[in-house]
């Protein structure tokens, strides 16, 4: 059995579809989704924790996506610190630096980041962290922010070998996504194959990111065993093998 451990189910993309785009995750041998708010607005974490609570094989995680950091301040921290209290809710994110798309200003994305890490501490919650061009800044802003022992996930990983090692050092896990299925992702395949196991994991990020062979249709849960079996090529192992490991990290980080 699987874990998607990064999806946006919640979002408006699947309206009025979510119960059977579950079902097609279970019958594809996804067993657990963790709907992942914080990307578009602030309804995109109520969506998500009340996804949580009508569907026992989905959690949520509550935060704000560092494109829209410029919409983050005190009253939105406030809600989203409430909205961790909820049952399921089972990490502080998305959130993190984004220094590619640059849709908040770079001391904006700052800022806030360092904001979430504060609350994923003061809250005992892990971090879901997404980074893009970012990784220098993004390793000393969880060194230094996080105090050390702060645990977490950089959500669809896509760095090279220098940065995959720095985060590893902190003790965080590295997601993959369906890039890693991309006829150009030779460079990224090398790092998935030299990142140890016990310290992956996999997503789809749906709706984006569609894996190969479903690349340029909308993505879903369902589709994260091509993001598994990738990695049981790329290291030579059995995708039962990738599929047990990757949902005991799962269950270690998010303590689900
Ligand atoms: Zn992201
Ligand atoms: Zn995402």
């Amino acid at each position: 059995m699987l874990i998607d451990s990064h999806a946006h189910i919640q979002g408006k993309e699947y309206a009025g579809e979510v119960a059977a785009v579950i079902a097609r995750a279970r019958a594809a041998g996804v067993e657990t989704i963790i709907a992942v708010g914080g990307a578009g607005d602030m309804s995109s974490n109520s969506d998500a924790v009340a996804l949580a609570a009508r569907f026992e094989n989905v959690y949520a995680t509550v935060g704000m996506h560092p494109h829209d950091a410029k919409d983050v301040g005190n009253d939105e921290l406030r809600a989203l610190r409430e909205l961790t209290s909820q049952p399921k809710v089972i990490a502080v994110g998305e959130t993190g630096l984004d220094f590619y798309y640059n849709h908040s200003p770079h001391d904006v994305q700052r800022r806030v980041f360092a904001q979430f890490i504060q609350m994923a501490r003061a809250t005992d919650l892990p971090i879901v962290v997404h980074e893009r061009d970012a990784a220098t800044q993004a390793t000393e802003m969880l060194r230094v922010e996080g105090g050390g022992s702060l645990p977490g996930v950089i959500h669809c990983f896509t760095g090279n070998y220098d940065a995959a090692f720095a985060y590893l050092d902190l003790g965080f896990y590295l997601s993959f996504t369906g890039i890693i299925t991309f006829k150009n992702a030779e460079p990224l395949r090398d790092v998935v194959r030299k990142v140890p196991l016990e310290r992956i994991l996999v997503e789809t990020d749906s709706p984006y990111l569609t894996p190969v062979p479903h690349r340029g249709k909308r993505n879903e849960p369902a589709y994260v065993r091509f993001v598994a079996e990738t990695i049981a090529k790329v290291k030579g192992v059995e995708p039962a093998e990738i599929a047990r490991q990757t949902t005991a990290n799962v269950k270690t980080l998010f303590r689900i």
